[in-house]
């Protein structure tokens, strides 16, 4: 199945019809809107592209078998992954102690550091404390291009 656009005119007649290749990363995205101005029918029509990108993002990493809300690894049994489920848990909790949900949520910068922390100790059961410190100052040289002065 394709996708077009077709334009009537007042009398009912064809006025174009145009094909949309709608797998192409650079398609058209048509949005329509009420707004009381060009200014706010952007940015409700940005909103509403975002929600469709979102929605495309999630269930492509669905058909791949990824988390949704990320795109990793999920958890063996689990349709998300363990930073999601946890980061959820964390928002859920906060959510019953607080209606403040905006101001308590995890913050993506929280869910990196998360997610960093839970690899960190997987990988300290897998590989042992010695691995851990060459895998941790391997890291920190890749991102401050920096050598650390290792005890041989
Ligand atoms: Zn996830």
């Amino acid at each position: 199945m394709k996708t077009f656009r077709v334009e009537f005119n007042a009398a009912g007649h064809v006025t174009s019809c145009i094909e949309l290749d709608r797998v192409a990363p650079d398609s058209v995205t048509i949005v329509y809107v009420q707004a009381t101005s060009a200014d706010a029918a952007k940015a409700k029509a940005e909103k509403i592209r975002q929600r469709i990108r979102q929605r495309a993002r999630r269930a492509g990493y669905r058909a791949q078998g990824l988390c949704p809300d990320c795109g990793r690894q999920p958890t063996p049994g689990r349709i998300k992954c363990e930073t999601c489920l946890l980061s959820n848990r964390i928002s859920d909790r906060a959510r019953q102690k607080s209606e403040k949900l905006r101001e308590t949520r995890a913050t993506r910068e929280q869910q990196e550091r998360l997610a960093t922390l839970l690899e960190v100790r997987r990988a300290l059961d897998e590989h042992g404390p010695a691995f851990i410190a060459r895998w941790l100052d391997e890291a920190i040289e890749e991102l401050t291009g920096r050598e650390r002065s290792r005890a041989a």
